[in-house]
């Protein structure tokens, strides 16, 4: 019977999140190992269309991608959540909960604003009366809490995608994170 590692990939939006959890995926799968993928921006379209960005909201958002997540534990290896995951207290619900890790993915705000790929960077730092300004961009207007014991913390500002699914995929592997080592000739 297959037993899932959760894994929290927490980080700013443009960070890298979704792009290390694909990368990782691929080279995971090449192992024959199964992994799913619950990805924020994907799940803000259907199960959680009806939350904002309150801090309520943003703590909903994490429980029911927690419980998708945990939904899936018997049919995978590795579940990876990739959204931003602003708040120790949610992270810290979800590892009591689900006994998840926990992986920040880092990268400064000069990067993060030069890579700016949703174009939301630019918006947020628009002057308040613009209409197109945005005022709950984390990490600009709206919080994020530096995870506090992270099991892993990958900087993708000071090293190529390639490098850091390298990292990410490492340290998956590892005996203690993952439930998937078979004793040798079973
Ligand atoms: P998030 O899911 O955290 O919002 P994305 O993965 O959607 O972030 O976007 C990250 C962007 O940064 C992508 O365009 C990716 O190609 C780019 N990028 C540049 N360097 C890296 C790196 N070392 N690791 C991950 N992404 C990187």
């Amino acid at each position: 019977m297959r037993q899932a590692t959760i894994i929290q990939l927490t980080g700013l939006s443009g960070a890298g999140k979704t792009t290390l959890a694909q990368g990782v995926k691929h080279l995971l799968e090449k192992d024959a190992l199964k992994v799913v993928i619950i990805d924020g921006d994907v799940y803000r379209k259907t199960l959680c269309k009806d939350l904002g960005f309150s801090k309520e909201d943003r703590m909903e958002n994490i429980r029911r991608l927690g419980a998708a997540a945990f939904s899936f534990k018997d049919q995978a290896d590795i579940i990876m959540i990739a959204a931003i995951n602003p708040f120790e207290e949610t992270r810290n619900e979800l590892k009591e909960k689900y006994d998840t890790r926990t992986v920040w993915v880092k990268c400064n705000m000069p990067v993060l604003i030069e890579r700016d790929t949703k174009g939301l960077y630019k918006r947020a730092l628009l002057h308040d009366k613009h209409p197109d300004k945005l005022f709950n961009l984390t990490g600009i207007n709206d919080i994020y809490e530096i995870p506090v014991s992270p099991d892993l913390v990958i900087d993708t500002s000071t090293a190529t995608p390639g490098q850091c699914i390298r990292q990410l995929y490492e340290f998956l592997i590892l005996p203690g994170v993952s439930y998937f080592h078979r004793p040798a000739g079973g």
